[in-house]
């Protein structure tokens, strides 16, 4: 199923903040360039770098080698205010971005994206998806419209007015209609009411959506960004045509995917591998292998079902040994065992070629450790496979096997052997469930803190 190539694709196997970051910031370190394919500053990865914590947003992690190529692809959507302080911060700490390229093709989030992300959620309210309201869906839906705004038009002035001012009429029109809605919600839920605290869409003109203001602004963030402007595809092919590694960074996750996730409850583009293609410019003959990255256990952020959530006392040891908060927005994360039928559908999405498990360590103390092998549904039926009907996910009851579980520290673990026998047994039954090796453990948040299995791939 895999093509022959020398790219790598690196996706979430669950519903994200699985520790792709550590991942692809191993990986790398053999790659020549990284390529975020998808997505927008929704993503979060944590890397411990030397002690030192780096929190990324929208920059690839591979940022962290000053001699890989690291890129920014035209899947991704991009707003450039938070780009350019995620370089800033890096320039701070010292770290050299000469080697970043941006897709002149990604896509901008503009103001009026971020405002009817939130305008979007608020009038969803209790059915609201829990995104992030930083503008990506927004964005996305422009893009498909034909509306969108891209990286290269910031080199043009006036190309950038006549396309801001297109994209920018329909958005007036919906935030005053939203605004409107909004107004008669703040009626009727009574003024000091969550709705009635924020006024930002309520009045209009909004001198965030004025078109002279925003031209110039975006054109000066062009001035800044050209130096990283590039044809990142074909940054790509040269890398790829020589036979050099490329990893293709993936941000959320496969039960997040817009097609193959708990829609509408996902992310607004396509995280699973075979959009890497699509979102770098590359065929499917230069992917040769797709990691997939899972935790030990499982979390979500945000709304929609998840059937192997914990509202009790084990959720709570996950939450607190697995420090589960949101990179980007600070939420608790919820909390669950490991779901094998839904790893299982991760593995045949993606075409996986291998797994990695992390966070291994947090399951330590926990006695016995569960793996949700099949589904019930609330009229009795047995389902072995990722159901596709939403309403029967919703009501899923997991149906678990037993293991025994681990009372020690794995945090000095470097070898399998080295592992205490149930912990190794864990890992075996996930990986024969899943159908798929599993070939690097995490034992902490350190990047040293992995244990290969079958040896460091040097490898790969
Ligand atoms: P990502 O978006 O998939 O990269 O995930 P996040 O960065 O949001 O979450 C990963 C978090 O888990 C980070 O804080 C990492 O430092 C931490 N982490 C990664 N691997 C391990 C591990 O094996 N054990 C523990 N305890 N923490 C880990």
């Amino acid at each position: 199923m895999s093509g022959s190539g020398s790219g790598v694709v690196i996706v979430g196997a669950q519903w994200g903040d699985e520790g792709k970051g550590k991942v692809v910031d191993l990986l790398a370190e053999q790659a020549h360039a990284v390529v975020r394919f998808q997505g927008g500053n929704n993503a979060g990865h944590t890397i411990v770098r030397d002690g030192e914590e780096f929190k990324f947003h929208l920059i690839p992690s591979g940022i962290l080698y000053p001699d890989k190529l690291c890129m920014i692809g035209n899947g991704v959507v991009l707003d450039p205010r938070i780009l350019l302080g995620e370089i800033d911060g890096l320039k701070r700490r010292g770290v050299d971005v000469g080697n970043l390229r941006i897709s002149a093709n990604a896509h901008l989030i503009m103001p009026y994206h971020v405002l009817l992300d939130t305008a979007g959620e608020v009038k969803l309210g209790k059915l609201s998806i829990g995104t992030t309201r930083r503008g990506i869906g927004p964005c996305y839906a422009d893009k498909a419209l034909r509306l969108g705004i891209r990286v290269q038009d910031l080199l043009d002035e006036k190309i950038l007015r006549k396309k801001i001012m297109a994209a920018l009429e329909p958005k007036q029109q919906a935030l005053r209609e939203l605004s409107v809605q909004r107004r008669k919600l703040r009626k009727e839920a009574g003024e000091g009411s969550r709705e009635g605290a924020d006024h930002s869409i309520a009045e209009a003109p909004d001198p965030r959506l004025d078109l002279h203001a925003m031209t110039e602004e975006f054109a000066a963030y062009g001035h800044r960004l050209e130096p990283h402007i590039a044809d990142t595809a074909k940054l790509c092919w040269e890398e790829l045509d020589n036979g050099r590694r490329v990893i293709f960074e993936g941000a959320q996750a496969t039960l997040l995917d817009l097609d193959h996730g708990t829609y509408p409850f996902v992310t607004s583009s396509n995280p699973i591998a075979g959009a890497a293609t699509v979102g770098a410019g590359v065929g499917p003959s230069d992917i040769g292998e797709v990691w997939g990255v899972a935790k030990a256990y499982a979390t979500r952020v945000g709304a929609g079902p998840f059937p192997t959530e914990l509202e009790d006392a084990t959720g709570r040891h996950m939450l607190e040994r697995g420090h589960e908060y949101g990179t980007t927005t600070g939420r608790e994360r919820r909390c669950g065992w490991m779901d094998l039928v839904a790893l299982r559908y991760a593995v045949r999405l993606n075409g996986m070629t291998a797994l990695t498990i992390t966070k291994l360590d947090v399951l330590s103390g926990l006695d016995p450790l569960r793996v949700a092998v099949r589904y019930r549904s609330r009229e009795g039926a047995i389902f072995d496979e990722f159901p596709y009907h939403q309403s029967i996910l919703h009501s899923a009851e997991p149906e678990y096997e037993d293991l025994p579980g681990f009372d020690t520290d794995l945090s000095e673990c470097r070898s399998e052997a080295e592992l205490p026998a149930e912990a190794r047994a864990y890992l075996d039954f996930v990986a024969e469930f899943a159908g798929v090796p599993i070939r690097l453990v995490g034992v902490g948040p350190g990047r040293d803190e992995v244990v290969w299995i079958g040896g460091n791939p040097g490898v790969l």
